[in-house]
């Protein structure tokens, strides 16, 4: 009776500003809030299945128009938000008319914004002609069986300041409603995924060790001393090839066998191959994983499949193809004077195969067959991948753009002679050939 009465009580004036607005998605465990800075100029649902809302609003003196988008996450892989970003980007790229398209600056929003709890961010120009007329911003994240993402578009072009404030009203808006993971998989999941992926043999047979950014699932007793050398390839590799270290970023899974026959065993069950052509690894990176059996922790295949490892779950760089993926996996298992003994010789004699030739080799392993001296192609084809990482990242031709190669061709469609040689051209401005030139006379 006191709470109507109360309510009758209370004046009859419209607030001073308008209160915040939030739309739930319950159907993707999605909230958004805006806050009342932002005037919301319309909003329309959409039947789309993959775009639920469309929204336009302004932001100060910036109109700001965005729309939420999702797509199924387990047929696309998804399993980070730096995935999804990475498919904008490769969906994008799919157009003629977007062939070059890459983001300017991307970053990592903090705060329960999906089961991995974080969202990754990133911003487009939008040019008319050569004008610069705008911005795009994306922020991307997971839900449980979603990838999620807000694409706007802001114009005229913000200063750093607004872009800033900007991420700040997505990071602060969304909001996942569901459970979120833990980073470090919890003891449940990784019995489920242990029980999923194991050979049939090893039913009970298994101890778990996490470490920094690992989770090593292992049969065998030397399985905390190769946790450590994990540890350390991750060091080198980062050291090597520089990424940012994300708080919440899920372990990455290494399977660890005590013999040679359950790896096998364990690579021809996940991958559905014979039994045969699983003998001929001793360890491979794959999806999320690394798996191998235990023979030396030294052995140099270790930091060659973490390197793959690492490209794929953290730098989110798998494309560029077999040449450069094997590169930057090989010059991290490979010692310079490799390389160079490789190298020396084939730019003085011509034993190499032409760059342009070379990009477009779909797996630099099965390159079998001879080479004109009789070597070993796919041996000579894995030195001259990494002679060219060498090069890229060491010579003064290359080294103070190695960055923007690694981030630009490492996201080219694998083995797209075209993209890879625009992508060159614009970085190192000179085409395959030129390319091919330089690395010569740096070995010669
Ligand atoms: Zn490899």
């Amino acid at each position: 009776m006191l709470i109507y009465l109360l309510v009758l009580a209370l004046p009859q004036t419209e607030p001073a500003s308008p209160s915040p607005l939030t739309w739930s998605f319950p159907e993707v465990q999605l909230e958004l809030t805006l806050p009342a800075e932002v005037t919301v100029v319309s909003e329309q649902k959409l039947e789309d299945s993959m775009t639920l809302q469309r929204w336009k609003t302004n932001y100060g003196k910036y109109a700001l128009g965005f729309e939420l988008v999702v797509v199924p996450r387990k047929e696309w892989g998804l399993r980070d938000p730096f995935d999804v970003l990475e498919n904008i980007a490769y969906n994008r790229r799919l157009d003629p008319k977007q062939l070059a398209f890459r983001f300017e600056e991307q970053q990592v929003l903090q705060g329960p914004l999906g089961p991995v709890p974080f969202a990754a961010g990133a911003t487009a120009g939008i040019w008319n002609v050569t004008e610069r007329i705008g911005t795009e911003f994306f922020v991307a994240g997971l839900t449980e069986n979603k990838g999620y993402s807000i694409r706007g578009r802001c114009t005229p072009t913000p200063d750093k300041k607004t872009r800033a404030a900007i991420f700040a009203l997505f990071q602060e808006g969304i909001r996942f409603t569901g459970k979120v993971e833990d980073p470090s998989w919890t003891e449940e999941e990784a019995l489920a995924r242990w029980e999923r992926d194991r050979p049939e043999d090893l039913a009970g047979e298994m101890k778990i060790y996490r470490t920094k950014h690992y989770i090593i699932f292992t049969n065998s007793s030397s399985g905390k001393k190769f946790a450590a050398k994990m540890e350390e390839c991750y060091e080198a590799i980062q050291e090597t090839f520089p990424f940012p270290e994300i708080p919440n970023r899920r372990l990455m899974p290494v399977f660890l066998f005590r013999t040679k026959e359950e790896y096998i065993d364990y690579y021809a069950k996940i991958a559905n191959i014979s039994k045969k052509s699983a003998a001929n690894s001793k360890g491979h990176a794959w999806r999320d994983y690394y798996a191998t059996y235990y023979d030396s922790p030294v052995d140099p295949v270790h930091i060659h499949e973490a390197t793959h490892q690492i490209f794929s779950n953290r730098l989110k760089l798998s494309g560029g193809g077999s040449w450069f993926q094997e590169g930057v996996a090989e010059y991290m298992s490979t010692k310079k004077n490799e390389r160079k003994g490789f190298a020396r010789t084939a730019a003085r004699k011509g034993g190499f195969t032409a760059f342009r030739e070379f990009v477009t080799i779909p797996s630099l392993l099965q390159s079998g067959g001879k080479s004109k001296t009789g070597e070993n192609l796919a041996h000579n084809h894995y030195l001259q991948a990494a002679s060219m990482i060498d090069f890229l990242r060491n010579s003064k031709f290359g080294k103070p753009h190695f960055d923007a190669f690694l981030k630009s061709v490492g996201r080219v469609r694998r083995g797209d002679v075209v993209a890879i040689e625009a992508a060159i051209q614009k970085i190192y401005e000179v085409d395959l050939t030129g390319l091919e030139a330089e690395w010569i006379e740096y070995w010669d």
